[in-house]
């Protein structure tokens, strides 16, 4: 498919590679059953049959692209095909026939095609409706193809354009601008292999220059056009065109070369190409005429009189037959019939109107174009700032989405500070008294729902007073941060440590029941009487101790505050009983003493 492609792109670039690369690709496609690839492949090399070789030749290898493109549901293939095969009824003369049956894939083929494809449907139309004298049409789709197939992505389409529109410019008698489009086609050529353009486009410029009354500066094009290869026929793959090119020598005074072309362009035998037909007749009778032989000019020139005089010849463009009236008034006056010199001039007079008429149609033609194109490069910009705007207020709404969000962030961690703040104490970490309200009579019920024991321990540190009276309250306060720091390390997660004032601390122990809470306070205990404090005086603080006070909803009564008060009595207990100890609540009924037993640590 690769090569496909390239071959298609090619064609108007290079075209001998893209046959090539055509044919290889046609070759592999065909052996990997690849419809689609062998359906471009087949375009391409058919496209160039249509522009190097025969229409039969042609024909053949664009009906085998259609059905391939028809087996591999390609519908841009199935439409430039088409409009490939219409090219070929035009070719063969069939041009009314050509633009009816490729007008109807216009409206989709300006939907489906892109770039220099659209280029080239667009002027298979407008080929049909010069063919048919119908410029202003021509016009028209030529100017919308020239849009598609800019320079960048063409494919050296555009050039063509330039070609073709030069030739229309050449119908209507505007040969300034012809000239204009000749010689920027002519730019576009120098960067292709292109031989057939080339020579297209040089004949346009003798043609333009032979019409301006400039026939002597079109020799070089000429000479260059001869120089180049021809085949076999003579005439072949750059159509050479020798009628024009007779009349622009003779018109140019270089009688040896304009015989020796008049000749050549018979020698090409019959033509079905009305224009070619009466520009041959008409060279042949101007080389009489400048060989002095007014009357032989006169004869030659009836050959194609009937013809030239009619309105409705498909293919006979109004400048063929403009040019051959003057060159036969030229013959009747050089014969001496000044009547039938007037007469001719009066029938040359007929398609120079119809010229100026299909030219003020095109003109209009062209300048509603423009306005059109103006109004589309106008809505263009319009969308293009309209875009610019949306992105501008997109970029600006994802600045303050991000910056909202940001706030959002700092406000909710704020918030959590806050909350942290309400509920911790600043010095130890732990939670605060405000907490243990609020924890306490939730987890006192749970634990009655749940039939689950909870315990309360009440901490309070021993002879603190002490520490901050001989060693400074920073001191004291430097051991209930690491007293606070211990319990936060030795609880588990569902427990719940606060400070309850001073230098107490309360600890709420879910699903434990007294004993165990014991347990650990105890080692809780040894590990605060293990740790050292050397301060800033040189002093060392160690063998630290604290009393607690155990109780839990099993021996206590199940509420918060008979639990904190039975923990209480409990370190009162402890400290009564010289400090340094955990004591625990017994249930009131479980002893054979009445009211709590301590348990000594
Ligand atoms: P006991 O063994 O009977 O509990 O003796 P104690 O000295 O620990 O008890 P007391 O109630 O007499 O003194 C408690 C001291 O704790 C008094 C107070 O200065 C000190 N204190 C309370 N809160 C803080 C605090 O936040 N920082 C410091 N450094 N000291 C505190
Ligand atoms: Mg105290
Ligand atoms: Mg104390």
């Amino acid at each position: 498919m690769r090569t496909a492609r390239r071959a298609w792109n090619l064609l108007h670039i290079d075209s001998q590679q893209a046959r090539r690369l055509a044919e290889r690709a046609i070759a592999s496609a065909t052996s990997d059953q690849d419809p689609a690839a062998e359906g471009w492949a087949r375009i391409a090399l058919g496209y160039h049959l249509l522009y190097f070789g025969t229409v039969a030749e042609a024909s053949r290898e664009l009906q085998r692209a259609l059905r391939c493109f028809d087996r591999a549901s390609d519908r841009a293939g199935q439409l430039l095909a088409s409009a490939a095969l219409s090219r070929a009824m035009w070719r063969a003369g069939r041009v009314r026939e050509a633009l009816d049956a490729v007008l109807p894939l216009r409206e989709e083929g300006v939907r489906v095609l892109r770039h220099e494809q659209r280029g080239v449907l667009l002027n298979t139309i407008a080929g049909c409706y010069s063919a048919l004298g119908d410029s202003s049409q021509a016009f028209a789709h030529m100017f919308e193809a020239l849009r598609d197939a800019g320079p960048k992505r063409g494919h050296g389409f555009d050039t063509v354009l330039h070609c073709n529109l030069s030739h229309e410019l050449l119908q209507i008698g505007d040969y300034d601008h012809a000239l204009q489009h000749v010689d920027q086609g002519l730019a576009g050529c120098a960067r292709l292999k292109n031989a057939r353009l080339l020579g297209i486009l040089l004949i346009n410029r003798v043609l333009c220059l032979t019409e301006l009354g400039r026939a002597s500066e079109a020799m070089p094009d000429v000479a260059a056009v001869l120089a180049m290869p021809t085949d076999a026929s003579g005439r072949g793959s750059i159509e050479p065109a020798f009628e024009t090119m007779a009349i622009a020598a003779l018109r140019a005074g270089d009688m040896a070369l304009g015989g020796e072309l008049v000749e050549r362009a018979l020698a090409g035998g019959a033509t079905p190409i009305p224009d070619e037909r009466v520009e041959r007749v008409t060279a042949a009778a101007l080389l009489s005429l400048r060989r002095g032989d007014a009357a032989g000019a006169v004869r030659t020139l009836r050959a194609a009189n009937t013809e030239a005089a009619r309105d409705d010849v498909e293919g006979l463009s109004v400048r063929i037959r403009a040019q051959f009236f003057n060159v036969l008034s030229e013959a009747h006056e050089a014969a001496g019939d000044a009547a039938a010199a007037l007469a001719a001039l009066r029938q040359a007079q007929r398609p120079a109107r119809a010229q100026s008429q299909l030219a003020s149609r095109a003109r209009y033609q062209a300048a509603a174009l423009q306005t059109e194109l103006l109004r589309l490069q106008h809505r263009l910009d319009e969308n293009d700032a309209r875009r610019r705007r949306t992105e501008r207020a997109r970029a600006e709404l994802a600045a303050i989405n991000a910056q909202l969000s940001r706030k959002i962030e700092e406000v909710q961690s704020l918030q959590e500070a806050l909350r942290q703040q309400a509920v911790r104490d600043a010095l130890t970490g732990l939670y605060n008294r405000r907490h243990l309200g609020e924890t306490l009579p939730a987890l006192v019920a749970l634990a009655r729902r749940e039939d689950a024991p909870l315990s309360l321990v009440i901490i309070d540190l021993d002879h603190f007073k002490r520490v901050n009276d001989v060693h400074g309250h920073a001191a004291g306060d430097r051991l209930l941060a690491a007293f606070g720091q211990l319990l936060s390390q030795q609880v588990r997660r569902s427990d719940v440590a606060c400070r309850y004032g001073g230098e107490e601390f309360c600890l709420l122990m879910p699903r434990t029941a007294a004993d165990a809470a014991r347990r650990k306070v105890q080692q809780l205990l040894r590990r605060w009487r293990a740790m050292r404090f050397e301060l800033d005086d040189d002093e060392v603080l160690e063998g630290l101790s604290f009393s607690a006070g155990v109780a839990d909803t099993l021996h206590a009564p199940a509420s918060p505050d008979a639990l904190l008060k039975a923990a209480d009595d409990e370190l009162l207990a402890a400290k009564r009983e010289g400090r340094n100890r955990v004591i625990v609540a017994l249930r009131p009924d479980s002893s054979a003493t009445a009211g709590c037993r301590p348990m000594r640590a």
